[in-house]
């Protein structure tokens, strides 16, 4: 297939080069840059990978047949989405209209990457799909999840209205290599204080629980999800749930760190708990997640020691 991936400098979004690239499809990125790197793309096999540096909120124009789009390109920390509001309402909504748009043009298929966020903070656990979410429109996160609900009613209405072959992939909290050293999300903030050994920051008490899935599981789900000819949207994430203070245990251990543990104040509207049910990923993708949180951790720990040495260095 020739699959377009927005958002494709981005931590997902390479991890999903690598993975169509390595399954023989041919791949054409887009991305402004805003939060991506063009280092996480540099790897990629050129026969096989090409670019476009776009902004995806203005009309997004392809050469050639395209087999599939995946739209993956938005702020997705709330440290970047809190920075970046406008930009992440335009991405969600204008960049969504092109992308769907792109599909409808080519008679390609579309996924939208949506997000655990369209659950607000949830008034059940775990999450299944027929949640209908808690969310604060005017509240600071809304400029995500908003964007996010908006983006998801627009697939909905692309495939019932034209016809596109759409997917929508509800990801929860994922980790692993060339998540950015200072993005602000609990994994690369709680592993570089351990790292330097300075105090790790826990929002709130602590109390408050994610579940954490590796890049490579989530990566396969969507894969598998892409194949499949699911329209209404699937939950891919680790149902693992822990605190976020068991969370900041556990990297203290695996770095073997000197650092405390200090409380700051909790962010507004921080859901207090998330865990996705993934009974419908399984039953349809036959999928679920591999890769035990230690040894996850482990692979990602080892990369964010390497990018601080290198940074250390240049
Ligand atoms: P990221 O910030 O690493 O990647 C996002 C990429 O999109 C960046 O490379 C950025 O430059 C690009 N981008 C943003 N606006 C753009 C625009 N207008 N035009 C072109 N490119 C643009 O974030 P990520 O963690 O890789 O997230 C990727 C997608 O997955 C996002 O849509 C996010 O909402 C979704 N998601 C991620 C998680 C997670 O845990 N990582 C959870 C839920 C949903
Ligand atoms: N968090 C924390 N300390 C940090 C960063 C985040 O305690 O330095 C908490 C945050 O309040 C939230 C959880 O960790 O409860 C996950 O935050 P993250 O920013 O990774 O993403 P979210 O799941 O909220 O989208």
């Amino acid at each position: 297939m020739r699959i377009v991936v927005t958002g494709a400098a981005g931590f997902l979004g390479s991890h999903l080069c690598d993975k169509l690239t390595g399954e023989g499809h041919e791949v054409v990125g887009i991305d402004n840059f805003i939060t991506g790197d063009p280092a996480n793309l540099s790897h990629l096999p050129t026969n096989q990978f090409s670019f476009l540096e776009h902004d995806v909120t203005r009309f997004i124009p392809v050469d050639g047949p395209v087999d599939f789009v995946l739209h993956f390109a938005s702020p997705a920390s709330p440290v970047d989405y809190l920075e970046l509001p406008i930009q992440t309402l335009k991405v969600g909504s204008l960049g969504t209209h092109n992308a769907l748009g792109l599909a409808k043009s080519k008679d390609s298929g579309f996924m939208l990457a949506s997000t655990s966020e369209v659950y607000g903070d949830p008034l059940i656990n775990p999450q299944p799909e027929s949640y209908w979410g808690n969310v604060n429109p005017i509240g600071p996160r809304g400029v995500y999840d908003e964007a996010k609900r908006f983006a998801e009613a627009m697939t909905m209405a692309y495939h019932r209205y034209h016809s596109v072959d759409t997917r929508i992939v509800r990801i929860f909290n994922t980790y692993g290599p060339r998540m950015r050293l200072h993005d602000g999300r609990v994994v690369p903030n709680f592993i570089n204080q351990a790292l330097k050994n300075d105090p790790l920051t826990v929002y709130g008490d602590g109390r408050q629980t994610r579940s954490f899935c590796y890049v490579s599981d989530l990566v396969e789900g969507i894969y598998l999800l892409m194949l499949s000819g699911e329209h209404e949207p699937v939950n891919v994430g680790n149902p693992a749930e822990m605190t976020v203070l068991e969370f900041a245990e556990a990297i203290l251990k695996l770095t073997s760190s000197r650092s405390a543990i200090v409380h700051k104040d909790l962010p507004v509207d921080d859901p207090q708990v998330r865990r996705p049910d993934i009974t419908k990923a399984k039953a349809l993708l036959n999928w679920g997640p591999k890769v035990p949180l230690e040894e996850g951790l482990h692979s990602t720990i080892d990369y964010f020691r390497a990018t601080a040495d290198a940074s250390v260095q240049r």
